[in-house]
Protein backbone atom coordinates (compact mmCIF):
# COMPACT_ATOMS: atom_id res chain seq x y z
CA UNK A 1 0.00 0.00 0.00
CA UNK A 2 2.91 2.48 1.16
CA UNK A 3 3.89 1.80 -2.92
CA UNK A 4 1.02 2.85 -4.07
CA UNK A 5 1.48 5.70 -1.70
CA UNK A 6 4.71 6.83 -3.05
CA UNK A 7 3.36 7.01 -6.53
CA UNK A 8 0.47 8.99 -6.29
CA UNK A 9 3.42 10.95 -4.33
CA UNK A 10 5.30 11.45 -6.90
CA UNK A 11 2.61 12.16 -9.79
CA UNK A 12 1.49 15.33 -7.84
CA UNK A 13 4.96 16.02 -6.89
CA UNK A 14 4.76 15.64 -3.29
CA UNK A 15 7.56 14.61 -0.74
CA UNK A 16 6.39 12.57 2.14
CA UNK A 17 8.68 12.95 5.14
CA UNK A 18 10.00 9.94 5.86
CA UNK A 19 11.71 11.31 9.21
CA UNK A 20 8.38 12.90 10.38
CA UNK A 21 6.53 9.41 9.41
CA UNK A 22 5.92 6.65 11.85
CA UNK A 23 4.74 3.38 12.50
CA UNK A 24 2.59 2.55 14.86
CA UNK A 25 1.01 -0.93 15.27
CA UNK A 26 -2.32 -1.74 16.45
CA UNK A 27 -2.61 -5.58 16.31
CA UNK A 28 -1.98 -7.76 19.44
CA UNK A 29 1.63 -7.80 21.18
CA UNK A 30 3.82 -9.78 20.75
CA UNK A 31 2.81 -10.59 17.11
CA UNK A 32 5.82 -10.86 14.44
CA UNK A 33 5.72 -7.91 11.69
CA UNK A 34 7.86 -7.10 9.29
CA UNK A 35 9.47 -3.88 9.13
CA UNK A 36 7.95 -1.01 6.77
CA UNK A 37 9.67 0.12 3.81
CA UNK A 38 9.07 3.80 1.98
CA UNK A 39 10.66 4.36 -1.21
CA UNK A 40 13.80 1.52 -0.17
CA UNK A 41 13.65 3.70 3.10
CA UNK A 42 13.25 2.18 6.52
CA UNK A 43 10.13 3.73 8.64
CA UNK A 44 10.59 4.19 12.31
CA UNK A 45 8.58 2.19 14.69
CA UNK A 46 6.93 3.88 17.69
CA UNK A 47 4.33 2.88 20.70
CA UNK A 48 2.89 6.17 20.07
CA UNK A 49 1.92 8.51 17.52
CA UNK A 50 0.71 12.15 17.53
CA UNK A 51 -2.26 13.24 14.98
CA UNK A 52 -4.41 16.19 14.86
CA UNK A 53 -3.62 16.09 18.45
CA UNK A 54 -4.64 12.50 19.44
CA UNK A 55 -2.68 10.48 20.72
CA UNK A 56 -2.92 7.03 18.62
CA UNK A 57 -1.10 3.91 20.79
CA UNK A 58 -0.05 0.32 20.07
CA UNK A 59 -2.59 -1.76 20.44
CA UNK A 60 -5.00 0.96 19.83
CA UNK A 61 -6.40 1.49 23.56
CA UNK A 62 -6.50 5.43 24.32
CA UNK A 63 -4.95 5.43 28.12
CA UNK A 64 -2.36 7.61 26.67
CA UNK A 65 -4.66 10.18 25.48
CA UNK A 66 -6.54 9.94 28.04
CA UNK A 67 -3.58 10.51 30.14
CA UNK A 68 -2.80 13.76 28.73
CA UNK A 69 -6.32 14.75 28.38
CA UNK A 70 -6.46 14.39 32.26
CA UNK A 71 -3.25 16.62 32.76
CA UNK A 72 -4.51 19.25 30.46
CA UNK A 73 -7.67 19.54 32.28
CA UNK A 74 -6.29 19.39 35.53
CA UNK A 75 -3.93 22.44 34.54
CA UNK A 76 -7.07 24.16 33.68
CA UNK A 77 -8.81 23.54 36.45
CA UNK A 78 -5.86 24.93 38.34
CA UNK A 79 -5.82 28.18 36.63
CA UNK A 80 -9.07 28.81 36.51
CA UNK A 81 -9.46 28.03 40.66
CA UNK A 82 -6.44 30.73 40.79
CA UNK A 83 -8.14 33.15 38.41
CA UNK A 84 -11.47 32.90 41.12
CA UNK A 85 -8.78 32.87 44.17
CA UNK A 86 -7.33 36.32 42.58
CA UNK A 87 -10.41 38.34 41.26
CA UNK A 88 -12.39 37.04 44.38
CA UNK A 89 -16.23 36.41 44.98
CA UNK A 90 -17.46 34.57 41.86
CA UNK A 91 -21.03 33.33 41.26
CA UNK A 92 -21.76 29.81 41.05
CA UNK A 93 -22.66 30.12 37.44
CA UNK A 94 -19.53 31.93 36.64
CA UNK A 95 -17.69 29.02 38.01
CA UNK A 96 -19.45 26.42 36.18
CA UNK A 97 -18.96 28.85 32.98
CA UNK A 98 -14.95 28.40 33.78
CA UNK A 99 -15.55 24.81 33.48
CA UNK A 100 -17.34 23.93 30.65
CA UNK A 101 -15.70 26.42 28.72
CA UNK A 102 -11.83 26.29 29.75
CA UNK A 103 -11.60 22.62 31.82
CA UNK A 104 -14.04 20.19 30.19
CA UNK A 105 -13.71 20.46 26.76
CA UNK A 106 -10.00 19.26 27.19
CA UNK A 107 -11.64 16.04 28.51
CA UNK A 108 -13.55 15.56 25.30
CA UNK A 109 -11.70 16.51 22.22
CA UNK A 110 -12.12 13.85 19.90
CA UNK A 111 -13.81 11.38 22.23
CA UNK A 112 -16.59 10.37 19.72
CA UNK A 113 -14.57 8.30 17.22
CA UNK A 114 -12.32 6.68 20.27
CA UNK A 115 -13.35 2.82 20.91
CA UNK A 116 -13.16 2.43 24.77
CA UNK A 117 -14.30 -0.95 25.22
CA UNK A 118 -13.05 -2.46 28.32
CA UNK A 119 -12.29 0.60 29.89
CA UNK A 120 -15.76 2.87 29.08
CA UNK A 121 -16.12 4.45 32.71
CA UNK A 122 -12.83 6.46 32.99
CA UNK A 123 -13.67 6.68 36.71
CA UNK A 124 -10.49 9.45 36.69
CA UNK A 125 -12.44 11.91 34.61
CA UNK A 126 -15.55 11.20 36.76
CA UNK A 127 -13.49 12.23 39.66
CA UNK A 128 -11.98 15.37 38.15
CA UNK A 129 -15.62 16.65 37.07
CA UNK A 130 -16.65 15.98 40.78
CA UNK A 131 -13.84 17.71 42.22
CA UNK A 132 -14.45 20.70 39.72
CA UNK A 133 -18.79 20.06 40.99
CA UNK A 134 -17.24 20.56 44.85
CA UNK A 135 -15.07 23.97 43.84
CA UNK A 136 -18.14 25.18 42.50
CA UNK A 137 -20.59 24.37 45.14
CA UNK A 138 -17.89 25.40 47.71
CA UNK A 139 -17.82 22.03 50.22
CA UNK A 140 -15.37 19.23 50.62
CA UNK A 141 -15.81 15.90 49.57
CA UNK A 142 -17.60 14.82 52.53
CA UNK A 143 -20.62 16.01 50.26
CA UNK A 144 -22.12 12.71 48.33
CA UNK A 145 -22.28 12.38 44.25
CA UNK A 146 -25.09 12.34 43.83
CA UNK A 147 -25.91 15.61 45.72
CA UNK A 148 -23.21 17.51 43.10
CA UNK A 149 -24.60 16.15 39.70
CA UNK A 150 -28.13 16.41 41.56
CA UNK A 151 -27.26 20.16 42.33
CA UNK A 152 -25.43 21.45 39.02
CA UNK A 153 -27.55 18.84 36.78
CA UNK A 154 -24.75 17.29 35.38
CA UNK A 155 -24.84 14.60 33.15
CA UNK A 156 -21.92 11.67 33.93
CA UNK A 157 -18.90 12.66 31.47
CA UNK A 158 -19.54 9.10 30.26
CA UNK A 159 -23.11 10.03 29.25
CA UNK A 160 -21.61 12.96 27.67
CA UNK A 161 -18.84 10.77 25.49
CA UNK A 162 -22.09 7.94 24.35
CA UNK A 163 -24.46 11.46 23.69
CA UNK A 164 -21.04 12.87 21.26
CA UNK A 165 -20.71 9.75 19.68
CA UNK A 166 -24.22 8.72 18.90
CA UNK A 167 -24.45 12.39 17.55
CA UNK A 168 -21.42 11.78 15.47
CA UNK A 169 -22.47 8.36 14.26
CA UNK A 170 -26.08 10.11 12.85
CA UNK A 171 -24.15 12.59 11.20
CA UNK A 172 -22.27 9.77 9.47
CA UNK A 173 -25.60 7.88 8.31
CA UNK A 174 -26.24 11.44 7.02
CA UNK A 175 -23.25 11.30 4.88
CA UNK A 176 -23.29 10.23 1.37
CA UNK A 177 -22.14 6.36 0.84
CA UNK A 178 -18.64 7.17 -1.02
CA UNK A 179 -17.34 9.16 1.96
CA UNK A 180 -14.58 8.00 3.20
CA UNK A 181 -15.53 8.60 6.80
CA UNK A 182 -18.82 6.21 5.97
CA UNK A 183 -16.75 3.75 3.92
CA UNK A 184 -14.17 3.13 7.31
CA UNK A 185 -17.82 3.28 9.31
CA UNK A 186 -19.61 0.35 7.03
CA UNK A 187 -16.36 -1.37 6.79
CA UNK A 188 -16.05 -1.61 11.02
CA UNK A 189 -20.12 -2.35 10.83
CA UNK A 190 -19.44 -5.15 8.65
CA UNK A 191 -16.50 -6.85 10.54
CA UNK A 192 -18.82 -5.99 14.22
CA UNK A 193 -21.56 -8.10 12.61
CA UNK A 194 -20.07 -10.70 11.47
CA UNK A 195 -17.36 -11.27 14.28
CA UNK A 196 -19.02 -10.21 17.30
CA UNK A 197 -16.10 -10.17 19.34
CA UNK A 198 -13.59 -7.89 17.35
CA UNK A 199 -13.64 -4.47 19.54
CA UNK A 200 -14.22 -1.68 17.34
CA UNK A 201 -16.23 1.53 16.95
CA UNK A 202 -19.22 0.22 15.79
CA UNK A 203 -19.38 -1.77 18.70
CA UNK A 204 -18.96 0.35 20.82
CA UNK A 205 -21.82 2.30 18.89
CA UNK A 206 -24.10 -0.63 19.02
CA UNK A 207 -23.66 -0.89 23.00
CA UNK A 208 -23.97 2.42 23.77
CA UNK A 209 -27.82 2.45 22.02
CA UNK A 210 -28.84 -1.33 23.22
CA UNK A 211 -27.37 0.31 26.90
CA UNK A 212 -30.21 3.28 26.63
CA UNK A 213 -33.20 1.88 24.32
CA UNK A 214 -32.23 2.86 21.30
CA UNK A 215 -31.04 -0.31 19.25
CA UNK A 216 -34.00 -0.40 17.14
CA UNK A 217 -31.96 2.71 15.56
CA UNK A 218 -29.16 -0.14 15.46
CA UNK A 219 -31.15 -2.76 13.83
CA UNK A 220 -32.35 -0.29 10.79
CA UNK A 221 -29.18 1.72 10.85
CA UNK A 222 -31.94 4.89 10.57
CA UNK A 223 -31.27 7.38 13.04
CA UNK A 224 -35.05 9.03 12.10
CA UNK A 225 -35.96 12.58 12.54
CA UNK A 226 -34.52 14.96 14.93
CA UNK A 227 -31.71 12.27 16.30
CA UNK A 228 -29.82 14.14 18.34
CA UNK A 229 -32.97 15.13 20.76
CA UNK A 230 -33.83 11.42 20.70
CA UNK A 231 -30.23 9.88 21.83
CA UNK A 232 -29.69 13.10 23.74
CA UNK A 233 -33.49 12.18 25.56
CA UNK A 234 -32.22 8.84 26.38
CA UNK A 235 -28.75 9.11 27.30
CA UNK A 236 -30.61 11.67 30.08
CA UNK A 237 -32.56 9.21 31.46
CA UNK A 238 -30.31 6.62 31.70
CA UNK A 239 -28.06 8.85 33.76
CA UNK A 240 -30.69 9.91 35.71
CA UNK A 241 -31.36 5.90 36.32
CA UNK A 242 -27.97 5.06 37.69
CA UNK A 243 -27.85 8.56 39.55
CA UNK A 244 -31.31 7.26 40.80
CA UNK A 245 -29.80 4.25 42.12
CA UNK A 246 -26.52 5.82 43.24
CA UNK A 247 -27.91 7.70 45.88
CA UNK A 248 -30.53 4.72 47.20
CA UNK A 249 -28.68 3.63 49.23
CA UNK A 250 -26.70 6.33 50.97
CA UNK A 251 -27.65 7.51 54.46
CA UNK A 252 -26.91 11.42 53.95
CA UNK A 253 -28.83 11.62 51.42
CA UNK A 254 -32.40 10.51 52.73
CA UNK A 255 -33.78 13.42 52.64
CA UNK A 256 -32.11 15.03 49.66
CA UNK A 257 -33.72 12.09 47.79
CA UNK A 258 -37.11 13.36 48.83
CA UNK A 259 -36.02 17.02 47.61
CA UNK A 260 -34.74 16.13 44.28
CA UNK A 261 -36.36 14.11 42.21
CA UNK A 262 -34.20 14.71 39.01
CA UNK A 263 -30.78 16.34 38.30
CA UNK A 264 -30.87 19.92 37.45
CA UNK A 265 -29.35 23.40 38.81
CA UNK A 266 -30.87 24.98 41.80
CA UNK A 267 -32.04 28.17 42.14
CA UNK A 268 -31.04 29.46 45.00
CA UNK A 269 -27.22 28.19 43.94
CA UNK A 270 -27.67 32.23 41.83
CA UNK A 271 -28.04 33.71 45.28
CA UNK A 272 -25.12 36.22 46.03
CA UNK A 273 -24.32 35.07 49.52
CA UNK A 274 -21.68 32.68 48.98
CA UNK A 275 -21.61 31.05 52.73
CA UNK A 276 -25.37 31.19 52.23
CA UNK A 277 -25.53 29.19 49.45
CA UNK A 278 -23.18 26.84 50.53
CA UNK A 279 -24.80 26.11 53.96
CA UNK A 280 -28.22 25.07 51.84
CA UNK A 281 -25.97 22.81 49.47
CA UNK A 282 -24.45 20.93 52.51
CA UNK A 283 -27.84 21.13 54.34
CA UNK A 284 -29.47 19.32 51.66
CA UNK A 285 -26.55 16.81 51.47
CA UNK A 286 -26.41 15.85 54.66
CA UNK A 287 -23.82 17.28 55.79
CA UNK A 288 -23.60 20.49 57.24
CA UNK A 289 -21.63 20.80 60.63
CA UNK A 290 -24.06 20.39 62.97
CA UNK A 291 -23.12 18.35 66.10
CA UNK A 292 -24.91 14.85 64.31
CA UNK A 293 -22.24 15.50 61.73
CA UNK A 294 -19.23 16.77 63.60
CA UNK A 295 -19.76 13.94 66.14
CA UNK A 296 -19.04 11.14 63.66
CA UNK A 297 -15.61 12.22 63.61
CA UNK A 298 -15.19 13.28 66.95
CA UNK A 299 -13.81 10.68 68.94
CA UNK A 300 -14.73 10.02 73.31
CA UNK A 301 -12.58 7.83 75.09
CA UNK A 302 -14.83 4.87 76.42
CA UNK A 303 -13.06 2.56 78.75
CA UNK A 304 -9.64 3.49 77.33
CA UNK A 305 -10.06 3.37 73.68
CA UNK A 306 -11.02 6.44 71.44
CA UNK A 307 -14.65 5.53 69.71
CA UNK A 308 -16.55 8.10 67.65
CA UNK A 309 -19.52 9.92 69.81
CA UNK A 310 -22.56 7.99 69.81
CA UNK A 311 -25.48 9.68 67.41
CA UNK A 312 -27.59 10.39 70.64
CA UNK A 313 -24.93 12.16 72.46
CA UNK A 314 -24.47 14.20 69.86
CA UNK A 315 -25.82 17.23 71.85
CA UNK A 316 -26.71 20.28 70.50
CA UNK A 317 -24.59 22.83 72.11
CA UNK A 318 -27.06 25.64 72.51
CA UNK A 319 -29.64 23.86 74.48
CA UNK A 320 -28.42 20.12 75.27
CA UNK A 321 -31.94 18.80 75.12
CA UNK A 322 -31.27 16.30 72.11
CA UNK A 323 -29.00 15.45 69.05
CA UNK A 324 -28.48 18.63 66.92
CA UNK A 325 -29.57 17.63 63.43
CA UNK A 326 -31.09 19.40 60.83
CA UNK A 327 -34.76 19.46 62.03
CA UNK A 328 -33.33 20.62 65.38
CA UNK A 329 -31.55 23.35 64.14
CA UNK A 330 -34.29 24.75 62.10
CA UNK A 331 -37.52 23.94 63.74
CA UNK A 332 -36.96 23.00 67.52
CA UNK A 333 -34.03 23.91 69.18
CA UNK A 334 -35.19 26.88 71.82
CA UNK A 335 -31.30 28.86 71.20
CA UNK A 336 -32.42 30.14 68.32
CA UNK A 337 -35.99 30.77 69.03
CA UNK A 338 -35.46 35.02 68.26
CA UNK A 339 -34.10 34.45 64.97
CA UNK A 340 -36.71 32.00 63.71
CA UNK A 341 -39.38 34.26 64.73
CA UNK A 342 -38.05 37.35 63.03
CA UNK A 343 -37.66 34.50 59.96
CA UNK A 344 -41.08 33.29 59.88
CA UNK A 345 -42.00 36.82 59.93
CA UNK A 346 -40.96 37.69 57.61
CA UNK A 347 -41.67 34.63 55.31
CA UNK A 348 -45.26 35.58 56.51
CA UNK A 349 -45.23 39.16 55.12
CA UNK A 350 -43.05 37.66 51.36
CA UNK A 351 -45.45 34.81 51.33
CA UNK A 352 -48.87 36.25 51.98
CA UNK A 353 -50.53 33.26 50.13
CA UNK A 354 -48.79 30.57 52.28
CA UNK A 355 -50.54 30.60 55.35
CA UNK A 356 -53.75 29.96 54.18
CA UNK A 357 -52.33 27.69 51.21
CA UNK A 358 -50.52 25.45 53.29
CA UNK A 359 -51.23 23.32 55.98
CA UNK A 360 -47.86 23.44 56.71
CA UNK A 361 -47.21 26.66 57.82
CA UNK A 362 -50.71 26.49 59.54
CA UNK A 363 -49.00 27.76 62.98
CA UNK A 364 -46.84 30.17 61.22
CA UNK A 365 -48.02 33.41 63.57
CA UNK A 366 -48.40 31.04 66.72
CA UNK A 367 -45.03 29.18 66.15
CA UNK A 368 -42.97 32.42 65.20
CA UNK A 369 -40.32 31.22 66.73
CA UNK A 370 -40.13 28.03 68.12
CA UNK A 371 -41.98 24.57 67.22
CA UNK A 372 -42.43 21.29 69.45
CA UNK A 373 -41.11 18.17 68.79
CA UNK A 374 -44.17 16.94 67.93
CA UNK A 375 -45.11 19.23 65.48
CA UNK A 376 -41.85 18.30 63.78
CA UNK A 377 -42.43 15.06 63.59
CA UNK A 378 -45.68 15.51 62.33
CA UNK A 379 -46.42 15.46 58.38
CA UNK A 380 -46.95 19.38 58.46
CA UNK A 381 -43.53 20.16 59.96
CA UNK A 382 -42.04 17.50 57.30
CA UNK A 383 -44.16 19.56 54.55
CA UNK A 384 -42.68 22.91 56.58
CA UNK A 385 -39.18 21.44 56.35
CA UNK A 386 -39.57 20.58 52.48
CA UNK A 387 -40.73 23.60 51.69
CA UNK A 388 -37.88 25.28 53.62
CA UNK A 389 -35.25 23.33 51.78
CA UNK A 390 -36.58 22.67 48.52
CA UNK A 391 -39.54 25.08 47.55
CA UNK A 392 -39.66 28.24 46.99
CA UNK A 393 -38.48 28.65 50.63
CA UNK A 394 -35.07 28.10 49.55
CA UNK A 395 -34.01 31.56 49.89
CA UNK A 396 -35.19 32.66 52.73
CA UNK A 397 -33.76 29.47 54.68
CA UNK A 398 -30.20 30.54 53.26
CA UNK A 399 -30.25 33.70 55.09
CA UNK A 400 -31.79 31.73 58.00
CA UNK A 401 -29.20 29.28 58.41
CA UNK A 402 -26.42 32.61 57.48
CA UNK A 403 -28.34 34.24 61.10
CA UNK A 404 -28.13 30.83 62.39
CA UNK A 405 -24.88 30.29 62.15
CA UNK A 406 -23.93 33.70 63.37
CA UNK A 407 -25.45 33.16 66.63
CA UNK A 408 -24.16 29.47 66.76
CA UNK A 409 -20.63 30.54 66.79
CA UNK A 410 -21.60 33.32 69.50
CA UNK A 411 -24.09 31.84 72.16
CA UNK A 412 -22.24 30.54 74.53
CA UNK A 413 -23.52 27.27 76.74
CA UNK A 414 -24.47 29.65 79.53
CA UNK A 415 -26.57 32.16 77.89
CA UNK A 416 -29.25 29.14 76.72
CA UNK A 417 -29.25 27.42 80.27
CA UNK A 418 -31.90 29.44 82.69
CA UNK A 419 -34.51 29.90 79.33
CA UNK A 420 -37.82 28.91 80.14
CA UNK A 421 -40.26 27.48 77.90
CA UNK A 422 -43.94 28.68 78.03
ZN1 LIG B 1 -30.64 23.02 70.51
Amino acid sequence: MLDAVHGFCRKFRIQLNVKKTKVVVFGKKGTNHSAIYYNGRRIKEVDVYKYLGLLFQDGGGWAKQKGKMLRKARRALALARGAVVRGGNMSSRGKQALWTALVRPHLEYGVEVMCTLGDEKWGDLELLQRKAGRWILGCDNRLPNEAITGELGWLSLHARRVFLALSFWGKILAMPKDRWVRRVYEQSRRTHEARPHVKNWAQIVHLWLRNIGLEDHWIRQDTGDAWKTTARAAVELADQRSWRAGSAGKSKLRDYRRWKALPGWERYLDSRDEQGRRRLTKARGGILEVSEETGRWERISVQGKQVPVPRHLRWCEQCLIETEDLRHLLLVCPGYRKVRAEFFGQVAKAHPGLRAGRRALVDLASIHGSIGRHDVDSADGEALLDWMMSGKGQEATTRLLTELWLQRKELRLEDVEPRCDS
